[in-house]
């Protein structure tokens, strides 16, 4: 049988990859089932709403995709993935990970847990018409778990962004930074370490450790040119693009419509015209300290990126 494409967002959160989730979602040929990593608990056990309005347990779409995939999703045991995620799917689990020679029983733990995941692309695109499955389920571990399931053609985007604006973004979702100000929930020192775990596990992925495909997109160069960036992801995601087929793009926003997302943040409820635009608050509003403590502690990787340190 033939191995279904997906395509799979990678990243640490509130470097932008939602607006670009969206963005690549509107691509003809190209189906979003949201952060497929969080559908079993969130969706399948506790519920939660997908990005149509329903929750999980009564949107058609997902309805559909468990009778074609699994038989009805009566026959998934969702405590039973979350133990197989807890056993193989661990970021901080990777170096063991990418051994070249795992213990038999892991292996099986593995092709179970992947096993899970083919069906469920194969009946999101068959239930679709779509070429191409969107996972935005962010993790390096993930992506790398499923490259190694011959029945998966993974190819995985990974996103990065300034370092220095994640620090800003992670704070001001936390209750802001301030000259004065108190110590807000995500220091720049802490979101710092994360971002560079986070990016840095991706490595994983080079070639000779695992068959997936990477592409690294900066998210300041989506700001800059969505469409240009869009074209280059759907080529990279094996996609031919027709005339008007980017319609949707301009270059400072992207008209999406309903979608049924499953898990995600809440952006994956909006419809109609999303702005696309530059924050730069970070070169302005960030104390100068924290900025080059954050710059110092993610030097090695922003050179890598091609990041400016200072
Ligand atoms: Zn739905």
């Amino acid at each position: 049988m033939d191995a279904v494409r997906v395509l799979y967002l990678g990243g640490l959160e509130r470097s932008g990859t939602t607006l670009v989730e969206r963005a690549i979602g509107e691509l003809p040929g190209v189906v979003p089932a949201g952060e497929v990593v969080h559908l079993w608990q969130r969706g399948l056990r506790d519920g939660e709403r997908c990005a149509c309005g329903e929750p999980f347990g009564r949107c058609p779409f997902w309805e559909a995709v468990g009778e074609r995939a699994f038989g009805g999703w009566r026959n998934v045991n969702a405590e039973r993935m979350l133990e197989l995620a807890h056993v193989v799917d661990r970021t901080r689990f990777l170096p063991g990970l990418a051994l070249r020679h795992w213990a038999d029983r892991h292996r099986l733990q593995m092709r179970e847990y992947t096993g899970y995941y083919v069906r469920l692309y194969r009946a999101v695109r068959d239930e679709t018409g779509s070429q191409v499955v969107l996972d935005a389920s962010m993790q390096a571990s993930l992506a790398y778990c499923l490259s190694h399931d011959p029945e998966i053609d993974v190819r995985v985007l990974h996103v990065v962004r300034d370092s220095r604006a994640v620090a800003q973004a992670w704070a001001e979702q936390a209750g802001g930074v301030t000259e004065g100000g108190g110590t807000p929930h995500f220091s720049p020192g802490r979101t710092a370490m994360l971002w560079n775990a986070h990016n840095a596990a991706f490595s994983v992925l080079e070639p000779g450790t695992s068959r997936a495909q990477v592409m690294r997109v900066q998210y300041e160069n989506f700001v800059a040119d969505p469409v240009d960036t869009i074209r280059a992801v759907a080529r990279f995601a094996g996609l031919t693009l027709q005339p008007g087929d980017l319609e949707y793009l301009s270059s400072s926003s992207v008209r999406v419509g309903p979608c049924h997302s499953a898990a995600g943040d809440a952006t994956r409820f909006r419809t109609g015209e999303l702005a696309i635009g530059q924050d730069d608050a970070w070169r302005t509003v960030m104390p100068d300290a924290q900025r080059r403590l954050v710059g110092a502690l993610t030097a090695p990787l922003l050179v890598g990126y091609g990041y400016p340190v200072d």
